[in-house]
């Protein structure tokens, strides 16, 4: 089987594992994408939101999705309910790939899966009385009679705990708390089997936050839902999920059973995101992990693993074996500061900024190696290569700058995108330090620090 996502073909296998997290799965995800700007309209590469992600979420599930803002936890959300279009991969509803329905066909399938909001603000008609709100999927998908709808429509709304005299009121009258009970009574209007919750506490007060999990959780085991519940917030997932994925930047780093993940993350983004977290006790020091640099941009995500820029556990090349962890982390800084300035000058005010003489001033490269290097007695060989790059930023060569230095000093990590391997029971990673030939990620690293003045 040849996959076209840039997973290698051998990693079927062990995605396909990692997939299996359920016996009695509701939904298949297989090497899913969805990129924006495809059509190339700007000229520029398309963003590419989701790519490659494989997962299934078991009938009565709660799967949690985690990552920061911008890896893309929406657009999956959005793209298993056929929201947005997809460019690569299936998705699967009981055997059915829902990627590839007709417009009838879809409508007729959409009553089955529906999406709550983060801001309930937005996702709602303002104009619209509460009872038209939750009655409109009724009314869209010509659901019984009139008469039927209307009972339906008050049955939710108590359900949801709101009251019946709130049937002709308008939105603005209510509370962040009560206008999410307004959207989850709409999104279960139809009596869907799979309902994708996107950051549905995140607008709301922590102690109103409970509230609404709560009812989630009671609607889920009163109509057998299943979920995918998206998240920033860790705690959140913690309380309710039976599992948890962890994207970045477009990728399924790791999954798992939800306290398993927590206790024992293995993949390396997993562990960065963790240690993340404020401990409730401060005087309880943590590892922490302070990621370096700046997120990549997903229009231009790294080569190899995608978070190969940021990881502390970046495999070293075998023949850079004798270099210190200083001078590694040096040249680890300096390749950075390469990176994020050919990225600035790509970006389009940067270049009109140039035009008009008001271009960013860099330090000069030759100081910044100074600076990292000239203390430090480094093999010739390594030298000569990091002079060179030098010489090419200063003539404005950065990208083949980068690539020199990439075939020089990147490994594996930089080199190839990392299948998924098997962690745990039931938990699957994705990164080269699972496979067989190198050290699995131990004790954590200390907190890389910068080896430039501020
Ligand atoms: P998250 O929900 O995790 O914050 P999103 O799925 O909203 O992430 O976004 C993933 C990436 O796709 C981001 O870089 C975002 O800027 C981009 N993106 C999201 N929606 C669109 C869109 N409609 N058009 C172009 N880019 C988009
Ligand atoms: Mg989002």
């Amino acid at each position: 089987m040849t996959r076209t996502d840039g997973v290698p073909a051998d990693a079927v296998g062990t995605d396909r594992y990692a997939a299996r997290g359920h016996p009695d799965p509701l939904v298949v995800v297989d090497g899913l994408r969805t990129y924006y700007g495809s059509e190339k309209l700007f000229g520029g590469s398309p963003v590419k939101a989701v790519d490659g992600v494989s997962f299934e979420i078991g009938r009565g599930e709660t799967l949690g999705i985690v990552g920061e803002s911008g890896c893309g936890k929406t657009t999956l959300g959005r793209s298993l309910l056929r929201l947005e279009d997809v460019d690569g991969g299936r998705v699967e509803f009981e055997g059915t790939d829902v990627t590839t329905l007709g417009r009838r066909e879809l409508k007729r399938w959409r009553r089955n899966a529906q999406m709550v909001y983060q801001d309930p603000t937005t996702s709602i008609n303002e104009r619209l009385t509460v009872g038209r709100i939750v009655r409109e999927p009724l009314d869209v998908h010509d659901w019984k009679t009139p008469a039927e709808r209307r009972e339906r429509v008050s049955t939710l709304l108590d359900r949801v705990g709101l009251r019946p005299e709130h049937y002709h009121r308008y939105p603005h009258q209510f509370s962040g708390g009560q206008r999410q009970r307004i959207g989850i009574a709409r999104a279960l209007a139809l009596e869907p089997e799979f309902v994708v919750l996107d950051e549905p506490v995140s607008a709301l007060d922590v102690s109103v936050q409970a509230k609404i999990l709560n009812l989630l959780a009671d609607l889920q085991e009163e109509f057998g839902l299943t979920y995918m519940l998206i998240a920033h917030d860790l705690s959140v997932v913690r309380h309710i999920c039976d599992r948890v994925g962890v994207m970045y930047l477009g990728k399924l780093m790791e999954i798992g059973p939800t306290e398993q993940l927590f206790r024992s993350p293995s993949n390396p983004y997993t562990r960065s995101l963790l240690s993340a977290i404020p401990h409730p006790d401060p005087s309880v020091g943590t590892d922490r992990i302070t990621l370096r640099g700046t997120p990549p941009s997903p229009r231009d995500p790294p080569s190899g693993c995608v978070f190969s820029t940021r990881c502390p556990y970046k495999i070293r090349p075998e023949e850079h074996a004798a270099l210190t962890d200083d001078q590694w982390a040096r040249i680890e800084e300096f390749r950075n500061v390469i990176r994020e300035r050919d990225r600035a000058e790509e970006s389009l005010i940067d270049r009109l900024k140039g035009r008009l003489g008001l271009g960013r001033r860099f330090t000069p490269i030759d100081s910044i190696a100074a600076d990292l290097f000239d203390g430090t007695a480094l093999p010739e060989d390594v030298r000569d290569d990091l002079d060179r790059a030098t010489e090419l930023v200063a003539d404005g060569e950065l990208g083949t700058a980068r690539t020199a230095l990439a075939e020089r000093f990147g490994g594996v990590c930089e080199a190839d995108a990392p299948s998924q391997h098997r962690v745990g029971d039931g938990q699957a990673s994705r990164c080269h330090r699972h496979a067989a030939e190198y050290d699995e990620p131990a004790a954590l690293p200390d907190e890389p620090e910068s080896f430039l003045p501020e």
